[in-house]
């Protein structure tokens, strides 16, 4: 069969290097959404999302970087939710990066964040750290996007800790001095921007969250009740025994899987974009789901 014939589903497959979830300093990545594209082409990624916190800021740039590249792109973002008490993340793929009420359902979510850093800085003042809100507002790319990876950064650069995960355990978890409970999006809510942006729901990193197992099958079946396809198996947050867990979970649910590294920094980032292990030839990736919805660069749609 010549390339010409080959329709855009065959394009895809689970062995595809997809790489559907990384951050730019549009959130709390340190690098600008062209460096990243370029980044995940010189790592042999061949289909990009890049997901970046609650903002959608950086798609146009990263779409056009990508498509200049030859790189197959999917639009994205990772969407904070409050569930059962925890912060759930849910990265949405292939939306219209455009539409508005998606965009006014990211900015209400953005919406808290300012006043909850300076609550954050109190909290730290409490125990002796002076003037964190100033110090993370060095490192943040985007105002309305102040988050808890931005005060880490400072943390270490003042030498409070050694690294950024010191400081999550230190400082920015619940019971932590800098922590501060947050109301983030309603799941339906999130659900929604993404699905009616013409786009699909995809739970992210399951093996982070503190869940019961009970608490865990809620998440799950609320997520299908609002219409959620896709749940993420093999990503940087997880370890191989997790990706091993949520491939069974995803297939007793019938869950579309998907494969991203969470790629934020060089510096403090374990996996690199485009490096992940393959997806089980078991499972259907969400990416077939979102197939007429890559950009495919010029030269790959002749
Ligand atoms: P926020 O949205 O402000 O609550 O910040 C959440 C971000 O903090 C996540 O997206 C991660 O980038 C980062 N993060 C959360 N927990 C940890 C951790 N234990 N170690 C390093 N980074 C973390
Ligand atoms: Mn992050
Ligand atoms: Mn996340
Ligand atoms: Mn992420």
């Amino acid at each position: 069969m010549s390339t010409s014939t080959l329709t855009f589903p065959d394009r895809v497959n689970h062995l595809t290097n997809a790489d559907l979830h990384c951050h730019s300093k549009v959130s709390d990545g340190t690098l600008e959404p062209e460096a990243l594209a370029a980044r995940a082409k010189a790592n042999g990624v061949t289909l990009w999302a890049l997901t970046d916190h609650d903002e959608v800021a950086g798609q146009q740039r990263a779409l056009d970087a990508a498509l200049a590249l030859g790189l197959p792109y999917l639009t994205g973002v990772e969407v904070s939710v409050s569930f059962a008490g925890q912060v759930v993340h849910i990265v949405g793929l292939g939306f219209d990066h455009h539409n508005e009420p998606l965009l006014a359902g990211l900015r209400a979510t953005r919406g808290g964040r300012e006043q909850r850093a300076r609550e954050m800085a109190a909290g730290l003042a409490q125990v002796g750290i002076k003037d964190a809100y100033e110090g993370a507002l060095k490192y943040v790319g985007n105002p309305e996007l102040i988050s808890r990876t931005h005060f880490a950064r400072f943390l270490v650069e003042a030498g409070h800790c050694s690294d950024i995960s010191e400081v999550f355990r230190r400082y920015l978890t619940e019971g932590k001095p800098g922590y501060v409970e947050h109301r983030w999006a309603r799941l339906g809510d999130a659900m929604r921007w993404i699905l009616e942006a013409g786009g699909q729901a995809v739970i992210a990193h399951p093996a982070r969250y503190s869940f019961t197992p009970t608490e865990e099958y809620a998440l799950i079946t609320e997520f299908i009740a609002h219409g959620g396809r896709g749940i993420e198996v093999v990503t940087g947050s997880h370890s191989d025994a997790d990706a091993a867990k949520y491939t069974e979970t995803a297939l007793e649910f019938a869950l579309l899987a998907s494969r991203g590294s969470d790629f934020h920094s060089p510096e403090e980032s374990r996996t690199d974009l485009g490096q992940l292990k393959d997806l089980s030839g078991r499972l259907s990736p969400i990416w077939q789901l979102l197939d007429t919805r890559i950009h495919w660069p010029p030269a790959a749609r002749q």
